[in-house]
């Protein structure tokens, strides 16, 4: 008789969790996974998969604009959020429905519950699918959750991005506090729905951490759509009134809404999982501890993706739970090089980056060169919209490596994720020029910037 009911026990069946159990048991290996809400996890049933639906949906009315300039005649249209949401709901069942049946074809055992380590090799499941159940080897791919302040008074009448996918209603007028990935996406969902948008960020701009060109030019792409972005304060109360819900901010102005949406971060979803029961160490952020092969401090105990808060990006996780599993179980040791991973953010209009932030690269290497270029993209040039797009290349000047790419404008997700094999393999700006331009496209610019361009702080015009 086996020693342990598993191989392979994985709590939470997301990205991560989904891709290390299958690969797993491809191997041969006896692999059950436990999931105490819906197969998929946050990407699929309250992440990236809903919010680009809500992103396409939401584009429609700047479609509808730019479409009277090119003779389409005015465009009526409403919105209804009830059709909506409805058949948003019916494809991310749709999606969760073929994770399910991934895992059965692969041979994983799924089981309806929430998981508690119990003893090092033993987890208890409450829920569907009560037992308690032993495993060679645990994986811990719980993801995180949203985080809000909760200290601030009124804290409970405010909503998350789980809740915007849900909500009853369009929201008339909606305050997002936050200005990170979440925040300036929703911000774009909800002022392209019809949402009159305030986004109330604590720093002197939004997106800390991307390149500063990219940070002034969203922000005012943002305002151009309408947005009111208030910088350097957030809420000291929110207060519930008879026609809604007011956001005290702490340099005196008041903004009503009917939501207030918080975007402040997302925390690893730890609680309560039984971690200090067998030695698994948390970090400064209240994160599982891993090493390079997502080997936590206890030694049969791994875990992948948020719940590790190393890039907190799907792809990643997939690419880790993948990792982990050739390790343990293909004999193929292997980790996840976590440098220069691309990312977009669906903001509208969208961003696309890699590599380093001018800022990085100059800390980093002392000298770069930098190409830069902003324009109308053709499309709305023609509309006499006042849209405008940025490319800027980070250049290291020794070797001429191009160390960033940072792209702010139509279809930046796509272009940066070609551009994201060109950095990862190191290629320097000649290499990247020899490449003849597609045209007429927005992309040919990131192979036809020949000036540096010099920032006005170092001596540029
Ligand atoms: P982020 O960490 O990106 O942003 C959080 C924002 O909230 C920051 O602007 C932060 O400010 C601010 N903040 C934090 N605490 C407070 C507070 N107490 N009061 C006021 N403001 C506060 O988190 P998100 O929630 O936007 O997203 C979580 C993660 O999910 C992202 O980091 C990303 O990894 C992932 N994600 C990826 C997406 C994509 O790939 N397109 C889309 C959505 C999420 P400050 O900068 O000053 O700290």
């Amino acid at each position: 008789m086996a020693e342990y009911d598993y191989d392979l026990f994985v709590i939470g069946a997301g990205s991560g969790g989904v891709r290390a159990s299958r690969l797993a048991a491809m191997s041969g290996a006896k692999v059950a996974v436990a999931e105490e809400y819906r197969v998929g996890g946050t990407c699929v049933i309250r992440g990236c998969v809903p919010k680009k639906f809500m992103v396409y949906a939401s584009e429609f009315a700047h479609h509808f604009k730019t479409a009277e300039s090119y003779g389409w005649s005015k465009v009526e249209s409403s919105f209804d959020w009830k059709t909506f949401i409805e058949a948003k709901d019916v494809e991310i069942a749709r999606l969760s429905g073929i994770y399910v049946r991934n895992l059965h074809n692969a041979g994983v055992e799924l089981l309806h519950g929430r998981a508690t380590i119990k003893g090092p090799h033993t987890i208890e499941i409450t829920g569907n699918d009560a037992r308690t159940v032993t495993a060679k080897k645990i994986l811990i791919a719980v993801g995180g959750r949203p985080s809000v302040p909760e200290e601030i008074p009124g804290i409970e009448h405010v909503i998350t991005s789980d809740d915007a996918f849900q909500l009853d209603s369009l929201p008339k007028r909606i305050v997002i506090i936050g200005g990170g990935y979440i925040a300036v996406e929703f911000a774009g969902i909800f002022a392209g729905l019809g949402s009159e948008v305030t986004l109330v960020y604590r720093g002197a701009n939004i997106l800390r951490g991307f390149d500063d060109d990219v940070r002034e030019h969203l922000a005012g792409e943002l305002e151009k759509r309408g947005i009111r972005v208030i910088l350097g304060c957030s809420p000291d109360k929110i207060e519930k009134t008879p026609t809604g819900l007011v956001a005290h901010l702490g340099n005196g102005i008041l903004c009503e809404a009917d939501q207030i949406l918080y975007a402040t971060g997302r925390k690893p979803h730890v609680d309560g999982l039984g971690l200090e029961t067998v030695g698994v160490e948390l970090n400064e952020n209240g994160a599982v501890k891993v090493d390079d092969h997502s080997r936590t401090t206890a030694e049969n105990i791994w875990a992948v993706g948020d719940v590790t808060d190393r890039i907190n990006l799907t792809p990643v996780a997939i690419r880790e739970g993948a990792a982990f599993a050739q390790t343990e179980f293909y004999n193929n040791p292997t980790s996840f090089d976590h440098d220069n991973v691309a990312s977009a953010v669906f903001s509208q209009p969208p961003i696309g980056s890699v590599g380093l932030s001018e800022a990085e690269g100059r800390r980093k290497f002392g000298k770069v060169d930098i190409y830069r270029t902003v324009f109308r993209p053709m499309k709305y040039a023609f509309a006499g919209a006042e849209e405008r797009c940025l490319m800027k290349l980070v250049v290291e000047a020794e070797s001429q490596k191009v160390v960033g790419v940072h792209i702010v404008g139509p279809d930046a997700p796509e272009m940066i994720q070609l551009a994201a094999i060109a950095v990862k393999m190191g290629a320097t700006k000649a290499q990247w020029d020899s490449a003849c331009a597609v045209h007429p496209t927005a992309a040919e610019e990131l192979v036809t910037m020949r000036e540096k361009y010099v920032p006005q702080e170092l001596g540029g015009a």
